[in-house]
């Protein structure tokens, strides 16, 4: 489940933690301040932090800084970075600190006739009683709790990037900024991959390559925004993968299960996602009366003396676990049973902001690749591993080299009280976040953890993972739940005939089709290996004429008898032509056939990309595409 939040004021915690690369962004933040000062001393700066890829300075100025000025910008950055300055802490009264915004001093070279009025803002935001700190660099004086490399001398390399809006503390009431972003790295050479992998990026973008190979299309007038459909090409490439999951989870002991789109209020309400904690991230409820006459049930309210039936609301499912834990509950259940684990490529819709759609990335439908394993407390180590397990197997599967685990923990201090976050439930917190730890740690898994991070219900895992390009894609979640089963009353009769509640794993190795497809997209540049591809073999004739284009059909026909993707091309255009728009349209394996192949019953094959492999008998240039799509080769 994704849950975003607006980004909270970091912790001094998180900030000792901040890592070398953030520190020297942040840094390159003051020192872009420092320049931007010297051109125009009027700018009135807000929050500098570090973000993913780089930093941003949020700033209020009357000149409209766009990327022609970028040059200039960088230059007085260049001569603050050549000044070598240190970066010099100064801890201050609160009173003195109020008193220096006052003058206009902070994130400013000088006094000056306005107040840091953001700065201000800032400052008030800090609780009584933690310190308040400046920073300086040279004339620079900014408030902040740092960290920051020693020098300015110690920024490597920097580049400033974009120029956006946002508000004053992300609140649309507050003045709007200019927000200037920027990058910066250890040295030359790493800024200048940075940059190819980001043309790179540009090239693969999942939504050019997607229109191109007639993957999916997306319909706002009619279907509506971030709700793709899957074009025929596309389809086959989801088909794949949700076949590669069943074939997997078979093996692994689960079982499929399947589940409407819909549920009543009841469900979400007894989950405990709606009143409050899911309700924005879920579509409206649709209300509805059961035939002609008001349904009778337990809606039923009292209204003066007469009783008024109210409809019945139905929600779109945003998740499946209820679902699945009312088919849980469909049976009486034993530790005979356990552990059950219920399996479903499911359909899911949330609610996000229009703004946010992006692509097949951020969308409103979802194809799950979802299962819940319901287990014993004994069981859980190695229903655990064995999910772990499952993804790495995927990730060999799909050549994705490089990934980590983020496990996110609870907050201690937010069980109870108005910020509460997390179920009450200390003991369960300590007893699942051990286990998936020792888990972890016991397999070897790369991890890392990250406090105040976890779901409502339990700790949870994100699974991050790299392109071959090297940019990062969160892919999935694997969810620890104590709390929703016994919210739900499930219970199995255990060993003892007492009853228990189980355990349950959420988990979703390949994401959804939506993120996952868009992932690979990327990830293969949209050159699919031949299990995946959605035309996987085109036959190709030189000319147009008999016996040789039904030789190429008996071809077409016979990969085709064995579920492979085939089609033909049998016009009369000449044969560099035929291939070259077969190339274009990403066809794994070209096989063409000429009077010569025809007497040989022999092939010629071409694969994408990778241009001729010479002349095969026909038996073996075929035995050879099945058995690379049975294997799922790379
Ligand atoms: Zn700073
Ligand atoms: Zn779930």
């Amino acid at each position: 489940m994704n849950d975003d939040k607006p980004a909270e004021r970091k912790s001094l915690d998180e900030r000792n933690r901040m890592g070398d690369l953030e520190r020297i962004r942040h840094s390159c933040a003051h020192v872009m301040a420092t320049a931007i000062l010297r051109l125009w001393p009027e700018a009135q700066f807000a929050s500098g932090p570090p973000v993913e890829n780089g930093f941003y300075y949020d700033v209020d100025l009357a000149h409209r800084i766009s990327p022609e000025d970028f040059p200039k910008i960088e230059e007085e950055m260049k001569k603050e970075i050549k000044a070598n300055h240190t970066f010099e802490k100064q801890v201050v009264a609160r009173e003195q600190a109020f008193q220096d915004a006052q003058r206009g001093r902070l994130g400013a070279l000088t006094d000056r006739s306005e107040p840091s009025k953001f700065k201000l803002g800032n400052l008030e935001d800090i609780p009584v009683g933690e310190p308040i700190s400046y920073y300086r660099n040279g004339d620079f004086i900014d408030l902040c709790a740092g960290p920051h490399v020693m020098r300015t001398g110690n920024i490597g390399a920097f580049k400033l990037t974009s120029v956006a809006s946002a508000y004053y503390k992300g609140d649309e009431r507050n003045p709007q900024l200019q927000r200037i972003y920027g990058t910066a790295f250890k040295n030359k050479t790493e800024l200048e991959a940075y940059f190819k992998m980001v043309e790179e990026a540009k090239r693969r973008d999942h939504r050019k390559i997607g229109q191109e190979m007639g993957l999916y299309t997306l319909d706002p007038d009619f279907t509506g925004p971030g709700l793709p459909l899957w074009l025929p090409k596309g389809a086959a490439i989801a088909e794949e993968i949700e076949k590669l999951a069943k074939e997997t989870e078979f093996l692994a002991g689960y079982v499929r299960v399947k589940t409407p789109h819909i549920a009543k209020e009841k469900m979400y309400l007894t989950s405990g996602h709606l009143p409050h904690l899911y309700a924005e991230s879920m579509f409206p409820p649709m209300e509805l009366l059961e035939g002609e006459r008001p349904c009778r049930t337990e809606a039923t309210e009292e209204s003066g003396s007469a009783k008024v039936n109210r409809a019945e609301r139905y929600y779109l499912k945003a998740m499946n676990c209820p679902h699945h834990h009312r088919i849980f509950a469909a049976e009486p259940r034993s530790y005979r049973d356990l552990p059950l684990r219920l399996a479903e490529y499911g359909t899911c819709y949330r609610y996000e902001q229009s703004g946010e759609l992006f692509g097949l990335m951020r969308v409103r439908s979802l194809n799950m690749n979802d299962a819940h394993i319901y287990c014993s407390t004994e069981q859980f180590a190695q229903e655990f591993n064995a999910v772990n397990e499952m993804y790495i197997k995927y990730f060999k599967i799909f050549g994705i080299d490089k990934y980590v685990m983020r496990f996110s923990t609870h907050d201690p201090s937010r069980l109870t009280g108005d910020n509460a976050k997390f179920v009450n439930e200390p003991q369960l917190w300590k007893q699942t976040e051990d286990m998936v730890r020792d888990t972890l740690k016991n397999s070897g898994i790369n991890y890392v953890e990250v406090p105040n991070e976890a779901a409502f219900y339990g700790p949870k895992i994100d699974v991050q993972v790299w392109s071959v390009i090297g940019r990062e894609f969160t892919l999935a979640t694997n969810q620890v739940d104590f709390a929703v089963p016994k919210r739900f009353g499930l219970v199995y009769r255990d060993r003892d005939n007492i009853e228990k509640t189980p355990l349950c794993i959420h988990r979703a190795p390949l994401g959804t089709h939506e993120r996952f497809i868009g992932f690979l997209i990327e990830h293969y540049a949209g050159n699919f290996p031949l299990w995946l591809a959605p035309e996987q073999v085109r036959v190709l004739t030189i000319g147009d004429e008999e016996p040789l284009v039904s030789y190429a059909k008996s071809i077409v026909q016979e990969l085709r008898a064995a579920m492979v993707r085939a089609e033909g091309d049998f016009d009369s255009d000449k044969i560099n032509g035929k291939i070259q728009r077969a190339e274009q349209a990403k066809v794994h394996t070209m096989l063409v056939v000429g009077p010569r192949d025809l007497q040989a019953n022999a092939v010629s094959v071409r694969v994408h990309g990778k241009g001729s492999l010479g002349a095969k008998p026909r038996a073996d240039a075929i035995g050879e595409i099945l058995a690379s799509i049975r294997e799922r080769k790379a």
